[in-house]
């Protein structure tokens, strides 16, 4: 079979009363012509078909809107197995820590990879197409589950080490993956900066937990409280060290790990000052507010950063923290307690702004030529208009109303 004709078997025309492309405005009765897996030509429906061999597949998914797979920017899939494990909320941050240890401590040996796989069902099963995802290194490796893209993070710990090689967990390399520390309370500052560097040189993003609840912040200024108990419990406090004195943020800037490929995950505890600087850096802002809640650490002051036009992302972070998987439902949380946050630009912390900040710009996150084709048909419902279109959406999406409309070929989503 010819190229061209091959080409013409695959190609598939999908139709819906509204297009939500996300990286520009929603086009009403719009169309998307996709090959291959990657979407070739998005737009007004009657503009698209031209394009179209004659004799295409044709779908029409009739008053839903078309949008783009969902991107959770921060996940730990690995801990997927934990689902419903932790009640909610929790009344702080030690005493979640406490529980998670606990059940983490109770693991089969295989747990993490088995875990994974629940948590990528569940990611995909709630429209997710790429995730941000944090492994502790026993899921450092792809799993073969096609339906479900990660940017696997390989986290490290090591208050008291001094380098990756040092804190590399046993029969785990680096590999694909992009190594970064947990935090600035249960990693060294050497090892914080290598992981930086190392990001930085291949051009990869960087992420660290930072500013998540009150004891991290007490800890960097006077040395005292939760965190300290915490590393002295697991031995792993050095005696000379000296509390640094600054907020989390200046403490980051001085080890020069503050630029645009930086995602400060959590982000609630940060000081005007600190939020300025994150903004002059071009840092991103990666949101968990559903995992705040339940863990009793704060509210992020979301508002400020997208004012202070930093690029913000909403995660669910992992199901330890979480009820579910389900950006939809961290979307409908933000406009029921964010009501300052316009619905689009919630809209683009689930898809197009956590897609450039994972490095997969063009790739997820919109619907344009190059594009993956994964994508969701939402059922808005008749009576939307271009005003009150992304909250239905937000809204349809958290009650389940949408379906799959196009995956990568070759998929095995029981697999
Ligand atoms: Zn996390």
């Amino acid at each position: 079979m010819s190229g061209a004709l091959e080409r013409a078997r695959q190609a598939e025309l999908h139709r819906a009363e509204w297009l939500v492309q996300v990286c520009v405005p929603p086009v009403q009765n719009g169309g998307v012509v996709t090959v291959g897996g990657r979407v070739v030509a998005a737009g007004a429906f009657e503009e698209v078909r031209k394009e179209c061999p004659a004799r295409v597949r044709t779908f029409d998914h009739g008053s839903a809107a078309l949008f783009p797979a969902l991107v959770n920017c921060h996940t730990h899939l690995e801990l997927s197995a934990l689902k419903g494990m932790i009640p909610f909320p929790q009344p702080g941050f030690r005493q979640w820590l406490t529980l998670l240890f606990e059940l983490r401590a109770a693991k089969e040996p295989n747990a993490a990879t088995q875990s994974l796989r629940l948590g990528e069902l569940e990611a995909f099963r709630n429209g997710t197409g790429l995730c941000g995802d944090i492994t502790n290194g026993g899921a450092a490796a792809t799993s073969g589950f096609q339906a479900l893209e990660r940017r696997i993070f390989l986290e490290l710990l090591g208050f008291n080490l001094d380098s990756i090689q040092a804190a590399l967990p046993p029969d785990v390399s680096i590999g694909g993956t992009v190594a970064v520390p947990h935090s600035v309370y249960s990693v060294s500052a050497p090892i914080i900066a290598e992981c930086k560097a190392l990001a930085r040189a291949r051009g990869l993003p960087f992420t660290i937990h930072v500013c998540e609840h009150l004891e991290e912040i007490e800890f960097l200024e006077t040395g005292t409280g939760f965190c300290r108990e915490l590393l002295e419990r697991l031995g792993r406090l050095e005696p000379a060290w000296k509390p640094p004195g600054k907020t989390p943020i200046e403490y980051l800037e001085g080890l020069g790990v503050l630029d645009s490929n930086t995602l400060l995950v959590h982000a609630v505890h940060l000081t005007d000052s600190d939020w300025a600087l994150a903004a002059k850096r071009s840092c991103t802002a990666v949101f968990c507010p559903r995992s705040n809640q339940n863990l009793g650490v704060g509210r992020p002051r979301m508002e400020r950063a997208l004012s202070l036009g930093l690029t913000s992302c909403l995660a669910t972070d992992s199901l330890a923290s979480n009820e579910d998987l389900n950006l939809f439902a961290e979307a409908g949380h933000v406009l029921d307690n964010h009501p300052r946050i316009v619905p689009a630009k919630v809209l683009e912390m689930i898809t197009l702004n956590p897609a450039r900040a994972l490095g997969y710009a063009g790739e997820f996150g919109c619907i344009a030529p190059g594009a993956r084709s994964n994508m969701l048909a939402v059922q808005v419902g008749a009576g939307v208009d271009k005003a009150s279109l992304a909250r239905a959406l937000i809204e349809s999406g958290r009650k389940g109303a949408w379906k799959w409309v196009s995956n990568p070929p070759g998929l095995n989503w029981e697999g």
